[in-house]
Protein backbone atom coordinates (compact mmCIF):
# COMPACT_ATOMS: atom_id res chain seq x y z
CA UNK A 1 0.00 0.00 0.00
CA UNK A 2 1.06 3.45 -0.93
CA UNK A 3 1.52 5.41 2.36
CA UNK A 4 2.85 9.54 2.35
CA UNK A 5 6.42 9.88 3.67
CA UNK A 6 5.37 12.44 5.70
CA UNK A 7 2.86 10.39 7.25
CA UNK A 8 4.88 7.34 7.92
CA UNK A 9 7.07 9.29 9.39
CA UNK A 10 5.06 10.70 12.20
CA UNK A 11 5.88 9.14 15.27
CA UNK A 12 3.47 6.74 17.39
CA UNK A 13 2.25 8.73 20.63
CA UNK A 14 4.74 7.15 23.01
CA UNK A 15 2.17 7.80 26.20
CA UNK A 16 -0.79 6.28 24.10
CA UNK A 17 1.27 3.43 23.53
CA UNK A 18 2.41 2.99 26.90
CA UNK A 19 -1.68 2.94 28.07
CA UNK A 20 -2.02 0.27 25.50
CA UNK A 21 0.71 -1.70 26.83
CA UNK A 22 0.02 -0.97 30.23
CA UNK A 23 -3.79 -2.31 30.06
CA UNK A 24 -2.46 -5.60 27.62
CA UNK A 25 -0.30 -6.50 30.46
CA UNK A 26 -3.84 -6.03 33.33
CA UNK A 27 -5.52 -7.54 30.76
CA UNK A 28 -3.41 -11.17 31.13
CA UNK A 29 -3.78 -10.25 35.26
CA UNK A 30 -0.84 -8.53 35.99
CA UNK A 31 -0.26 -6.14 38.60
CA UNK A 32 0.75 -2.77 36.65
CA UNK A 33 1.66 -0.15 38.63
CA UNK A 34 0.98 3.20 36.06
CA UNK A 35 3.51 6.11 36.56
CA UNK A 36 2.58 7.10 33.21
CA UNK A 37 -0.74 8.43 32.67
CA UNK A 38 -1.98 12.24 31.92
CA UNK A 39 -4.79 12.17 33.73
CA UNK A 40 -6.13 11.96 36.89
CA UNK A 41 -8.63 9.72 38.91
CA UNK A 42 -11.36 11.78 39.73
CA UNK A 43 -14.72 12.03 38.48
CA UNK A 44 -15.72 15.06 36.45
CA UNK A 45 -17.66 17.41 38.22
CA UNK A 46 -21.01 17.26 38.50
CA UNK A 47 -22.02 20.05 36.70
CA UNK A 48 -20.15 19.40 34.09
CA UNK A 49 -22.63 15.34 34.31
CA UNK A 50 -25.70 17.13 34.72
CA UNK A 51 -25.46 19.45 31.75
CA UNK A 52 -23.98 17.20 29.39
CA UNK A 53 -26.82 15.27 30.55
CA UNK A 54 -29.68 17.60 29.86
CA UNK A 55 -28.71 18.80 26.71
CA UNK A 56 -28.81 14.52 25.82
CA UNK A 57 -32.40 14.68 27.41
CA UNK A 58 -33.91 16.84 24.69
CA UNK A 59 -32.77 14.74 21.67
CA UNK A 60 -31.45 17.89 20.28
CA UNK A 61 -28.03 16.70 19.01
CA UNK A 62 -26.99 18.08 15.96
CA UNK A 63 -24.28 20.17 14.24
CA UNK A 64 -23.00 23.29 16.25
CA UNK A 65 -21.23 26.63 14.81
CA UNK A 66 -18.02 25.71 14.09
CA UNK A 67 -16.33 27.76 16.53
CA UNK A 68 -18.60 26.59 19.54
CA UNK A 69 -21.90 27.25 21.34
CA UNK A 70 -22.14 31.02 22.38
CA UNK A 71 -22.97 29.95 25.94
CA UNK A 72 -19.81 27.73 25.96
CA UNK A 73 -17.83 31.01 24.60
CA UNK A 74 -18.96 32.96 26.70
CA UNK A 75 -17.92 30.90 29.88
CA UNK A 76 -14.27 31.25 28.18
CA UNK A 77 -14.27 34.73 27.68
CA UNK A 78 -15.44 34.59 31.59
CA UNK A 79 -12.83 32.49 32.26
CA UNK A 80 -9.94 34.59 30.49
CA UNK A 81 -11.68 37.91 32.21
CA UNK A 82 -10.92 36.24 35.39
CA UNK A 83 -7.87 34.31 34.98
CA UNK A 84 -5.80 36.62 32.33
CA UNK A 85 -7.70 39.87 33.02
CA UNK A 86 -8.43 40.18 29.70
CA UNK A 87 -11.64 41.24 28.04
CA UNK A 88 -11.84 39.38 25.00
CA UNK A 89 -15.12 39.23 22.43
CA UNK A 90 -16.62 35.75 21.01
CA UNK A 91 -14.71 36.42 17.92
CA UNK A 92 -11.45 35.77 19.71
CA UNK A 93 -12.45 32.29 20.82
CA UNK A 94 -12.64 29.15 18.95
CA UNK A 95 -13.47 25.92 20.85
CA UNK A 96 -11.74 22.42 19.56
CA UNK A 97 -11.48 19.22 20.12
CA UNK A 98 -8.99 19.28 23.23
CA UNK A 99 -6.32 21.72 23.12
CA UNK A 100 -4.27 19.10 20.78
CA UNK A 101 -6.90 19.83 18.04
CA UNK A 102 -6.47 23.59 19.25
CA UNK A 103 -2.75 23.59 18.57
CA UNK A 104 -2.67 21.83 15.26
CA UNK A 105 -5.31 23.99 13.58
CA UNK A 106 -3.24 26.97 14.90
CA UNK A 107 0.00 25.41 13.54
CA UNK A 108 -1.82 24.98 10.25
CA UNK A 109 -3.03 28.64 10.25
CA UNK A 110 0.04 30.10 10.96
CA UNK A 111 2.63 28.16 9.03
CA UNK A 112 4.06 28.14 5.62
CA UNK A 113 5.69 25.10 4.52
CA UNK A 114 10.36 25.61 5.88
CA UNK A 115 8.46 28.00 8.24
CA UNK A 116 10.40 27.24 11.76
CA UNK A 117 8.82 27.03 15.27
CA UNK A 118 10.59 27.16 18.37
CA UNK A 119 10.21 24.37 20.93
CA UNK A 120 11.99 24.65 24.78
CA UNK A 121 13.03 21.34 25.82
CA UNK A 122 11.70 19.71 27.50
CA UNK A 123 8.68 19.81 25.45
CA UNK A 124 5.36 17.80 25.34
CA UNK A 125 5.71 14.96 22.70
CA UNK A 126 3.38 16.26 20.29
CA UNK A 127 4.83 19.56 19.42
CA UNK A 128 7.27 18.75 17.45
CA UNK A 129 5.30 15.65 15.19
CA UNK A 130 2.23 18.72 14.81
CA UNK A 131 4.65 21.05 13.21
CA UNK A 132 6.34 18.54 11.18
CA UNK A 133 2.53 17.56 10.00
CA UNK A 134 1.83 21.02 8.39
CA UNK A 135 5.04 20.63 7.01
CA UNK A 136 6.79 23.44 9.70
CA UNK A 137 10.50 22.66 10.86
CA UNK A 138 10.57 21.99 14.71
CA UNK A 139 13.70 23.64 16.45
CA UNK A 140 14.62 22.33 19.76
CA UNK A 141 16.35 24.56 22.02
CA UNK A 142 17.87 22.41 25.19
CA UNK A 143 18.96 24.63 27.78
CA UNK A 144 22.85 23.54 29.21
CA UNK A 145 23.49 21.34 31.88
CA UNK A 146 20.21 19.57 32.21
CA UNK A 147 18.14 22.51 33.51
CA UNK A 148 14.54 22.67 32.88
CA UNK A 149 14.34 26.60 31.68
CA UNK A 150 15.62 27.96 29.23
CA UNK A 151 17.08 31.68 29.17
CA UNK A 152 16.88 34.38 26.49
CA UNK A 153 20.60 33.72 25.51
CA UNK A 154 19.93 29.99 25.26
CA UNK A 155 16.41 30.83 22.91
CA UNK A 156 17.83 33.80 20.64
CA UNK A 157 21.00 31.54 18.53
CA UNK A 158 17.59 29.43 17.88
CA UNK A 159 15.61 32.30 16.08
CA UNK A 160 15.87 32.91 12.33
CA UNK A 161 14.23 34.94 9.37
CA UNK A 162 12.06 32.43 9.11
CA UNK A 163 10.99 31.30 12.95
CA UNK A 164 7.46 31.81 13.09
CA UNK A 165 6.04 31.01 16.16
CA UNK A 166 7.39 29.81 20.02
CA UNK A 167 5.73 27.20 22.44
CA UNK A 168 5.88 27.95 25.89
CA UNK A 169 4.33 25.49 28.35
CA UNK A 170 4.00 26.52 32.13
CA UNK A 171 3.26 24.78 33.98
CA UNK A 172 5.72 22.23 31.80
CA UNK A 173 4.57 18.77 30.71
CA UNK A 174 6.55 16.80 31.38
CA UNK A 175 9.34 18.57 33.77
CA UNK A 176 6.68 20.29 36.28
CA UNK A 177 8.93 23.19 35.89
CA UNK A 178 6.48 26.80 36.23
CA UNK A 179 8.20 29.57 33.60
CA UNK A 180 9.66 32.97 35.77
CA UNK A 181 8.02 35.44 35.27
CA UNK A 182 10.66 37.52 33.86
CA UNK A 183 11.29 35.10 31.18
CA UNK A 184 7.80 35.26 29.91
CA UNK A 185 7.81 39.16 30.02
CA UNK A 186 11.08 38.95 27.78
CA UNK A 187 9.39 36.54 25.40
CA UNK A 188 6.55 38.57 25.30
CA UNK A 189 8.35 41.63 24.51
CA UNK A 190 10.83 39.86 21.99
CA UNK A 191 7.96 38.45 20.21
CA UNK A 192 6.19 41.09 19.80
CA UNK A 193 9.08 43.42 18.23
CA UNK A 194 10.21 41.01 15.87
CA UNK A 195 6.24 39.72 15.13
CA UNK A 196 6.78 36.16 16.26
CA UNK A 197 3.73 34.61 17.38
CA UNK A 198 4.27 33.48 21.28
CA UNK A 199 1.70 30.22 21.93
CA UNK A 200 0.79 29.64 25.48
CA UNK A 201 0.00 26.59 26.41
CA UNK A 202 -1.51 27.21 29.43
CA UNK A 203 -3.20 23.66 29.90
CA UNK A 204 -2.14 23.27 33.08
CA UNK A 205 -1.89 26.67 34.76
CA UNK A 206 -3.98 26.16 37.76
CA UNK A 207 -2.77 23.08 38.55
CA UNK A 208 0.51 24.18 40.69
CA UNK A 209 2.05 23.87 44.17
CA UNK A 210 2.79 26.02 47.47
CA UNK A 211 0.74 28.85 46.23
CA UNK A 212 2.95 29.54 43.02
CA UNK A 213 1.13 31.30 40.06
CA UNK A 214 2.16 30.38 36.68
CA UNK A 215 2.56 33.97 34.20
CA UNK A 216 -0.01 35.20 32.52
CA UNK A 217 1.66 36.18 29.15
CA UNK A 218 -1.08 38.84 28.39
CA UNK A 219 -0.25 40.56 31.30
CA UNK A 220 3.25 41.80 29.99
CA UNK A 221 1.82 43.31 26.74
CA UNK A 222 0.19 46.99 26.56
CA UNK A 223 -1.63 45.46 23.20
CA UNK A 224 -5.36 44.90 22.40
CA UNK A 225 -6.29 41.05 21.74
CA UNK A 226 -6.03 41.90 18.07
CA UNK A 227 -2.76 42.87 17.91
CA UNK A 228 -0.81 41.14 20.16
CA UNK A 229 1.30 38.28 19.41
CA UNK A 230 0.05 36.28 22.45
CA UNK A 231 -1.73 33.45 21.66
CA UNK A 232 -3.09 31.36 24.22
CA UNK A 233 -4.70 27.69 24.35
CA UNK A 234 -6.67 25.95 27.50
CA UNK A 235 -8.95 23.35 28.07
CA UNK A 236 -10.71 21.07 30.47
CA UNK A 237 -8.62 18.25 30.41
CA UNK A 238 -6.96 18.72 32.80
CA UNK A 239 -7.97 21.52 34.63
CA UNK A 240 -11.05 19.18 35.79
CA UNK A 241 -9.59 15.93 35.17
CA UNK A 242 -12.47 15.64 31.89
CA UNK A 243 -9.77 14.14 29.56
CA UNK A 244 -11.70 11.97 27.84
CA UNK A 245 -14.68 14.84 26.84
CA UNK A 246 -12.23 16.30 24.51
CA UNK A 247 -12.69 20.08 24.84
CA UNK A 248 -9.91 23.04 24.43
CA UNK A 249 -9.93 26.10 23.47
CA UNK A 250 -8.11 28.83 21.69
CA UNK A 251 -8.18 32.93 22.23
CA UNK A 252 -6.28 35.12 19.79
CA UNK A 253 -7.31 37.58 17.61
CA UNK A 254 -10.27 37.92 15.40
CA UNK A 255 -8.11 37.13 12.43
CA UNK A 256 -6.58 33.86 13.66
CA UNK A 257 -10.02 32.85 14.82
CA UNK A 258 -11.55 33.41 11.81
CA UNK A 259 -8.97 31.26 9.51
CA UNK A 260 -8.80 28.94 12.22
CA UNK A 261 -12.33 28.57 11.92
CA UNK A 262 -11.97 27.95 7.82
CA UNK A 263 -9.93 24.92 8.72
CA UNK A 264 -11.86 23.66 11.72
CA UNK A 265 -15.23 23.89 9.41
CA UNK A 266 -13.38 22.09 6.33
CA UNK A 267 -12.21 19.20 8.64
CA UNK A 268 -14.08 18.65 12.12
CA UNK A 269 -17.45 20.84 11.42
CA UNK A 270 -17.87 21.62 15.08
CA UNK A 271 -16.86 19.45 18.32
CA UNK A 272 -20.05 17.65 19.51
CA UNK A 273 -22.99 19.75 21.13
CA UNK A 274 -22.84 17.40 24.26
CA UNK A 275 -19.35 17.73 25.60
CA UNK A 276 -19.54 21.48 24.27
CA UNK A 277 -22.44 21.63 27.48
CA UNK A 278 -20.22 19.39 30.11
CA UNK A 279 -17.54 21.83 29.32
CA UNK A 280 -20.26 24.70 30.03
CA UNK A 281 -21.01 22.86 32.79
CA UNK A 282 -17.48 22.67 34.39
CA UNK A 283 -16.59 26.38 33.65
CA UNK A 284 -19.67 27.92 35.36
CA UNK A 285 -19.98 25.35 37.83
CA UNK A 286 -18.38 25.24 41.60
CA UNK A 287 -14.55 25.65 41.15
CA UNK A 288 -14.06 23.29 44.17
CA UNK A 289 -12.99 20.68 41.72
CA UNK A 290 -10.01 22.14 40.66
CA UNK A 291 -9.06 23.43 44.12
CA UNK A 292 -9.47 19.53 45.63
CA UNK A 293 -7.39 18.20 42.07
CA UNK A 294 -4.88 20.80 42.93
CA UNK A 295 -5.00 19.48 46.72
CA UNK A 296 -4.39 15.63 45.72
CA UNK A 297 -1.93 16.73 42.95
CA UNK A 298 0.06 18.54 45.55
CA UNK A 299 -0.04 16.00 47.57
CA UNK A 300 0.76 13.25 45.40
CA UNK A 301 3.55 15.18 44.55
CA UNK A 302 5.31 15.59 47.64
CA UNK A 303 4.64 11.86 48.69
CA UNK A 304 6.95 10.91 45.34
CA UNK A 305 9.64 13.86 45.94
CA UNK A 306 9.86 12.15 49.48
CA UNK A 307 10.25 8.20 47.94
CA UNK A 308 12.55 9.84 45.58
CA UNK A 309 14.70 11.95 47.94
CA UNK A 310 15.22 8.46 49.58
CA UNK A 311 16.48 6.61 46.33
CA UNK A 312 20.17 6.72 45.70
CA UNK A 313 21.51 7.94 42.75
CA UNK A 314 18.14 9.75 41.18
CA UNK A 315 18.65 14.09 40.97
CA UNK A 316 15.44 15.49 41.31
CA UNK A 317 13.81 19.12 40.75
CA UNK A 318 10.86 19.24 42.51
CA UNK A 319 7.92 20.07 40.30
CA UNK A 320 5.89 23.03 40.61
CA UNK A 321 2.72 22.00 38.84
CA UNK A 322 1.01 19.84 36.71
CA UNK A 323 0.96 15.93 37.23
CA UNK A 324 4.62 14.84 36.74
CA UNK A 325 8.06 14.85 37.91
CA UNK A 326 11.12 14.22 35.64
CA UNK A 327 13.98 12.45 37.34
CA UNK A 328 17.39 12.08 36.37
CA UNK A 329 18.40 7.74 36.37
CA UNK A 330 21.46 8.46 34.38
CA UNK A 331 23.39 7.46 37.25
CA UNK A 332 21.19 4.14 36.66
CA UNK A 333 20.94 4.22 33.00
CA UNK A 334 22.06 6.98 30.05
CA UNK A 335 19.53 5.30 28.08
CA UNK A 336 15.81 6.20 29.08
CA UNK A 337 13.87 3.84 26.55
CA UNK A 338 16.22 1.36 27.50
CA UNK A 339 15.34 2.05 31.47
CA UNK A 340 11.55 2.30 31.29
CA UNK A 341 11.17 -0.98 28.95
CA UNK A 342 13.17 -2.75 31.62
CA UNK A 343 11.19 -1.34 34.44
CA UNK A 344 8.29 -2.47 32.86
CA UNK A 345 9.02 -6.01 32.56
CA UNK A 346 11.15 -6.43 35.92
CA UNK A 347 9.15 -4.26 38.26
CA UNK A 348 6.00 -3.71 36.25
CA UNK A 349 5.68 0.38 36.37
CA UNK A 350 4.78 2.19 33.61
CA UNK A 351 7.37 5.37 32.80
CA UNK A 352 7.54 7.17 30.22
CA UNK A 353 11.29 7.59 28.59
CA UNK A 354 12.17 11.22 29.06
CA UNK A 355 13.99 10.88 25.30
CA UNK A 356 10.62 11.25 23.90
CA UNK A 357 10.06 15.55 26.03
CA UNK A 358 13.77 15.79 25.00
CA UNK A 359 15.46 15.08 28.06
CA UNK A 360 17.48 11.67 27.64
CA UNK A 361 18.59 10.03 30.81
CA UNK A 362 15.11 10.94 32.45
CA UNK A 363 12.24 9.61 33.13
CA UNK A 364 8.72 11.06 33.71
CA UNK A 365 6.44 9.81 36.48
CA UNK A 366 2.98 10.50 36.66
CA UNK A 367 2.16 11.05 40.59
CA UNK A 368 -1.69 11.67 38.89
CA UNK A 369 -2.87 7.97 40.55
CA UNK A 370 -3.57 6.97 44.24
CA UNK A 371 -0.69 7.65 46.90
CA UNK A 372 -0.61 3.92 47.00
CA UNK A 373 0.70 3.71 43.44
CA UNK A 374 3.39 6.84 43.81
CA UNK A 375 4.44 4.86 46.75
CA UNK A 376 4.58 0.94 45.36
CA UNK A 377 5.80 2.39 41.50
CA UNK A 378 8.29 4.18 43.23
CA UNK A 379 9.39 0.89 45.94
CA UNK A 380 9.23 -1.23 42.42
CA UNK A 381 11.90 0.97 40.91
CA UNK A 382 14.03 1.70 43.78
CA UNK A 383 13.84 -2.53 44.11
CA UNK A 384 14.80 -3.09 40.61
CA UNK A 385 17.55 -0.62 40.64
CA UNK A 386 19.36 0.46 43.68
CA UNK A 387 21.38 -2.69 45.15
CA UNK A 388 21.49 -1.19 48.44
CA UNK A 389 17.72 -1.91 48.49
CA UNK A 390 16.32 -5.44 49.81
CA UNK A 391 16.35 -7.76 47.06
CA UNK A 392 12.95 -9.39 47.71
CA UNK A 393 9.84 -7.89 47.01
CA UNK A 394 6.22 -9.08 46.16
CA UNK A 395 4.55 -7.78 43.12
CA UNK A 396 1.17 -8.91 43.68
CA UNK A 397 0.91 -12.58 44.44
CA UNK A 398 4.03 -13.27 43.27
CA UNK A 399 7.73 -12.92 45.65
CA UNK A 400 10.21 -11.73 42.96
CA UNK A 401 14.24 -12.07 43.76
CA UNK A 402 16.51 -9.54 42.27
CA UNK A 403 19.37 -11.30 40.54
CA UNK A 404 21.01 -8.90 38.25
CA UNK A 405 22.02 -6.42 40.67
N1 LIG B 1 -0.71 20.39 25.96
C1 LIG B 1 -0.06 19.67 26.87
C2 LIG B 1 1.21 20.20 27.44
C3 LIG B 1 -0.55 18.42 27.27
O1 LIG B 1 0.11 17.70 28.21
C4 LIG B 1 -1.74 17.93 26.70
C5 LIG B 1 -2.33 16.59 27.05
N2 LIG B 1 -1.47 15.62 27.48
C6 LIG B 1 -2.40 18.74 25.75
C7 LIG B 1 -1.85 19.96 25.41
C8 LIG B 1 -3.65 18.29 25.06
O2 LIG B 1 -4.76 18.34 25.88
P1 LIG B 1 -6.20 17.99 25.38
O3 LIG B 1 -6.63 16.77 26.12
O4 LIG B 1 -7.04 19.19 25.72
O5 LIG B 1 -6.16 17.76 23.90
Amino acid sequence: MSISKLAASIAESPTLKLNEEAQKLRDKGEDVVHLGAGEPKNKAPISAILSAAARLNTGDIKYTPTDGIMSLKKAVIRYTEENYDRMVGPENVIVSQGAKQALFNLLYTILNPQDEVIVLAPYWVSYPEMIRMVLGIPVIVTPEDGRFIPTMKDILPAVSGNTKAIIVNSPNNPSGAIYPESLVAELVEFCEKKNIHLIMDDIYHKLVFDGKKTPNALKYTSRDIESTRVIIINGISKLYGMTGFRIGWLVASKQIVSVMTNVQAQTASCTSVLLQAAAEGALTGLQSAVDSLRMTLENNRNVMLQELRAFNGVKIVPPEGTYYCLPDFRAYNSSSVALSNFLLKKALVVTVPGKEFGMEGHLRLSYATTVKDVKTGIERIKWALDPGSPNEIYIGERKMVRDWV
